[in-house]
């Protein structure tokens, strides 16, 4: 039997991460934060005192990494030498090194093996950068979001200050700034729009207008 699957890609902050969430919800399908994965990846670097930039030593760390996908309840955890790292891969530190360490194939290979598994086995809602072009190329919706740097990075502003981390305004532009760039200039699988999905621009948009919108192509209304 084959399962459905719905590709979102779009640059940090364009409000993929929520739309996957609620629409994994509203479909009962799983959710998969493939940039989890890629932050996942460099906590390991960084743990073990690795520069994010050298793809040699990155390329060494990924044959030996200790990493688990696990999928429970249509939920997604990641876990890095046994345990649930989930609680610490959203500092902006991980997120430069999440951008580096992805420009890098045998990153990319490790974890694409991962998120196709995923699909083989469960319906999807998958978010990332290149799930549309790369990942999934075959997925039943694909959608490209996209935003405004300034509203992106007041959104990644207001979620962070959320979840207790001091962090400026000026920070969070400069990291979304650094890694659209290093994302959209990669070689391997780059952040770019698939020519079959369905771009949004979520600048003057609702959550729920953005919802609605999605789900609307989705179950035809
Ligand atoms: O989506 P998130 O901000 O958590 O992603 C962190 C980083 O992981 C991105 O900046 C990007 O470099 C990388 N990534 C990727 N491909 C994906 C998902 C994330 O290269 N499918």
């Amino acid at each position: 039997m084959k399962y459905k699957s719905i590709a979102i890609d779009g640059p940090a902050g364009s409000g993929k991460s929520l739309m996957a969430r609620m629409l994994s919800e509203q479909k009962g399908y799983t959710y998969l934060d493939t940039g989890a994965m890629y932050r996942t990846v460099a906590l390991k670097a960084i743990r073990s005192g690795i520069d994010t930039l050298d793809g040699e030593k990155i390329a060494e760390l990924i044959k030996n990494i200790n990493f688990k996908l696990v999928i429970k309840d249509n939920k997604q955890y990641n876990y890095l030498d046994n345990r649930c790292v989930d609680g610490l891969i959203r500092t902006n530190q991980v997120s430069k090194g999440a951008s580096d360490v992805s420009k890098f194939p045998p990153v990319r290979l490790f974890l694409v093996e991962m998120q196709r598994q995923v699909a083989k086995e469960h319906n999807v809602v998958m978010e990332g950068r290149d799930i549309g072009t790369y990942v999934l190329p075959d997925a039943d919706y694909k959608f490209f979001l996209t935003a405004s740097n300034e509203v992106r990075a007041k959104r990644r502003l207001l979620q962070m200050q959320q979840e207790g981390k001091t962090v400026t305004y000026e920070e969070v532009l400069a990291d979304i700034i650094y890694r659209d760039k290093q994302d959209s200039e990669r070689d391997f699988a780059p952040l770019k729009k698939a020519d079959d999905a369905i771009e949004i621009d979520t600048s003057k948009m609702g959550i729920d207008e953005v919802f609605a919108t999605l789900s609307g192509y989705i179950n035809g209304k």
